[in-house]
């Protein structure tokens, strides 16, 4: 504990970490090192978006917009999942946040309430258990393992009570790369509906999906409809990751709860960039499917380059990211040494996959041999990365 804070402050401190993907980003411009680690592309991003968002700053509003979002922004994210998932939506069921990760802290505060248990699958992104503590709530951890990351009914067992409330569902799973397939997500949705629970299903990845995957939004499951809260992102969707628009989207009645937390939260979203999103939504989806492709051929780049220098990687089939199997590769490290020796010994910035895996899962012990890599980068910023990666494994490997 640092000395001269109230020492009325210090839980809260102890309870709110620095993230892993600030502490890396850190660590990777002091050292000057290429940063695989958060997962942002290092492209521009779409030229006709950013000139709509810079036309409206010049020629739109810049007050304040609804709360709930620019109307046609709320039109264009109905339209968009209509036509692209089969998922039926009004406007009344879509709220529009600042980023994914408003999106579920409102999501949490409107639907967790002191002593409520929020079934989480691990490894987990690190804003939910944090949200789900600060909400009152307990988290309880369902621990996914590699190199296969597969949900299945055995794991849900006995891990529902009267006191559960809710699943916080991540497909494609950031860190894993696990986009899951219609048995697992038939078997989340049948684990809800038995339990009554509400899915906050954080869909983020739903565009950064490869090999021709359909993705499958846990809302369009038999009895989700009344009880999921579908979260996405136009960072990820069109790789503008700074601009942090998001969508809560639902039934009406459920999202109500979510756009008056997120009234003081952070109350609305600038409108330039909601303007640039609602035309970005109605592409065709030729253009979506060619920045899949794009970023498919990323991956594929760095699992084989990762290969050929005796790096184990799991399988990627969606998100920026893949993992590397350190054990399997021949290094007897921790994650967290492994990741700490490739940032300042070898100018590699990564993230530790135990960063993920919070706590105590039932009957597991911690995972800690797993790295993850983000691959949504130049191609020569690939290259070197991987030749750097080899040094490493050369020096570091047993
Ligand atoms: N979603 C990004 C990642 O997984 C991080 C976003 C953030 O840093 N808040 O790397």
């Amino acid at each position: 504990m640092r000395s001269g804070l109230p020492m009325r402050f210090h839980p809260v401190f102890q309870t709110m970490p620095t993230t892993i993907f600030e502490t890396m980003s850190g660590l990777a411009r002091t050292h000057g090192a290429l940063n695989l680690g958060q997962g942002f592309p290092d492209a521009p991003g779409p030229e006709d978006l950013r000139r709509l968002a810079a036309e409206a700053v010049i020629h739109g509003s810049n007050q304040y917009a609804p709360s709930r979002g620019l109307p046609e922004l709320r039109a264009a994210v109905v339209e968009h999942y209509g036509r692209m998932q089969g998922v039926g939506l009004t406007p009344e069921g879509v709220l529009i946040t600042s980023g994914a990760t408003e999106a579920i802290a409102a999501s949490v505060l409107a639907v967790v309430r002191p002593g409520d248990e929020v079934v989480v699958f691990e490894p987990v992104y690190d804003a939910y258990v944090p949200l789900i503590e600060r909400a009152g709530g307990i988290a309880i951890r369902v621990r996914l393992s590699p190199p296969h990351w597969r949900i299945t009914e055995d794991l849900l067992t006995d891990v529902a009570g009267p006191d559960t409330r809710a699943v916080i569902f991540n497909n494609p799973l950031n860190p894993a790369g696990r986009a899951f397939d219609a048995d697992e997500v038939a078997t989340v949705a049948r684990f809800c509906v038995r339990h009554d629970l509400i899915a906050i299903s954080d869909e983020v990845w739903e565009h950064v999906i490869f090999d021709g995957r359909p993705h499958r939004s846990l809302l369009s499951e038999p009895g989700m409809g009344e009880r999921t809260l579908k979260i996405g992102s136009a960072g990820k969707m069109f790789g503008l990751t700074g601009w942090k628009i998001g969508f809560v989207c639902g039934a009406a009645e459920i999202v109500d709860p979510v756009a008056k937390a997120h009234q003081f939260l952070t109350f609305a979203s600038a409108p330039n960039l909601q303007t640039a999103v609602a035309a970005g939504l109605a592409w065709p989806e030729d253009r979506f499917l060619a920045m899949r492709a794009a970023m498919q051929a990323s991956r594929d780049r760095l699992t084989s380059g990762l290969a050929a220098q005796g790096y184990v990687t799991t399988a990627s089939e969606g998100t920026y990211f893949l993992c590397v199997d350190l054990r399997a590769s021949g290094v007897d490290l921790t994650d967290e040494d492994f990741c700490r020796r490739l940032v300042t010994d070898f100018g590699v910035a990564a993230i530790p996959v135990s960063a993920f895996m919070t706590g105590e899962a039932r009957d597991t012990a911690p995972e800690t041999g797993v790295v993850r890599l983000c691959f949504a980068k130049a191609d020569a910023v690939l290259d070197e990365a991987i030749e750097k990666l080899g040094r490493a494994r050369a020096m570091l490997g047993g």
